[in-house]
């Protein structure tokens, strides 16, 4: 049974249609990305599910619970990344975790949690003196305090250096690692395709495509191309007579070989049975960006890193 469900979702505010008709289910240990550019209705789809906003049309099932009418027991079991502005200005990061924690009545322990997060040192630290990397992490931290069986986390790295971005990646493996589930709200095609399980595409309030990664990616064009320049003349028949092959040109000194299944292996054993070592060599694959480009008829614009 999945432990979120999402059915024919609609929201409106005013005469904007934020949601029109987002269904997807989640299940127990996964993390289900949400992806799509600006405006598409990511965060207010998790709003709803966070039980914040209340729909206008469908319904949203957590373990079973509206999170609108069951809320204090939603709350109980789904931990959501904190908003910078909801958080004191004074407090420190282990007083924040403390505070959280009273919330709850079987919490993590904060001080493991920190030391988890890498943030023992900064325990004492005032939160508006922390780094945007350290924030990050505490809020995180502050999702996840109340043991929570989901943690919904929005834009996580939106902001955030390449270094403390992969620390980020890293840290949401190892939370998966002690069975959350994740819901991972993202504008990102890199983090989706690192991180998520399953996504969904969102564009204009509506699901383009679900899938895993690989497999959206795979929708759109099962294609691959290897480049490489041979070590020594080549008889392209060799290659051609491949079944994998669909395709092969020169380009200068460099073959460009296109084709599908298991390419890269077929391609160059078959050019060591006959002494000949690809130098230079390069595989290209369609991209999370062309499936999106290819499933809603228009480009991907993420917002500006800010
Ligand atoms: P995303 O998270 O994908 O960027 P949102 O759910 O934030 O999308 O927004 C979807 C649409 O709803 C956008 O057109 C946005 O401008 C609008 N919107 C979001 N929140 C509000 C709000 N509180 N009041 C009015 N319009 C809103």
């Amino acid at each position: 049974m999945p432990i979120i469900e999402v059915t024919h979702l609609h929201k409106v505010y005013g005469s904007t249609v934020a949601v029109d008709d987002v269904s997807f289910a989640v299940e127990e240990g996964e993390i289900f990305g949400i992806l799509g550019p600006n405006g598409a209705g990511k965060t207010t789809t998790v709003e709803c599910i966070e039980g914040l906003r209340r729909p206008d049309g469908g319904s949203v099932s957590v373990l079973g619970m509206d999170p609108v009418r069951d809320r204090a027991d939603v709350r109980q079991v789904l931990g959501a990344q904190l908003q910078e502005s909801e958080l004191p200005e004074n407090i420190t990061a282990a007083e924040a975790l403390d505070l959280y924690a009273s919330f709850y009545p079987s919490p993590a322990d904060p001080a493991e949690l920190l030391a988890d997060l890498g943030l023992t040192d900064k325990a004492g630290t005032r939160f508006e003196k922390l780094s945007g990397g350290q924030k990050q992490r505490l809020s995180i931290a502050l999702a996840l305090v109340g043991n929570p069986r989901i943690a919904v986390l929005d834009e996580l790295t939106t902001g955030l250096d390449p270094q403390a971005r992969r620390d980020t990646w890293q840290l949401i493996e190892q939370v998966r690692a002690r069975g959350v589930t994740i819901i991972l709200v993202t504008h990102f095609m890199d983090e989706a395709e690192r991180l998520c399980d399953r996504l969904a595409l969102i564009d204009g309030g509506r699901v383009a495509a679900i899938d895993s990664p690989a497999g959206l990616v795979a929708r759109v064009s099962s294609e691959q191309t290897l480049r490489f320049r041979p070590s020594s003349p080549l008889d392209e028949t060799v290659l051609t007579a491949l079944p994998d092959v669909t395709g092969v040109r020169r380009d200068g000194a460099h073959y460009v070989v296109s084709g599908t299944g298991n390419l890269p292996y077929t391609v160059i054993t078959t050019l060591a049975a006959h002494d000949v070592v690809a130098a230079e060599l390069r595989m290209d694959q369609a991209s999370l960006e062309d499936a999106f480009v290819a499933m809603t008829g228009r480009s991907f614009q993420p917002e500006p890193v800010g």
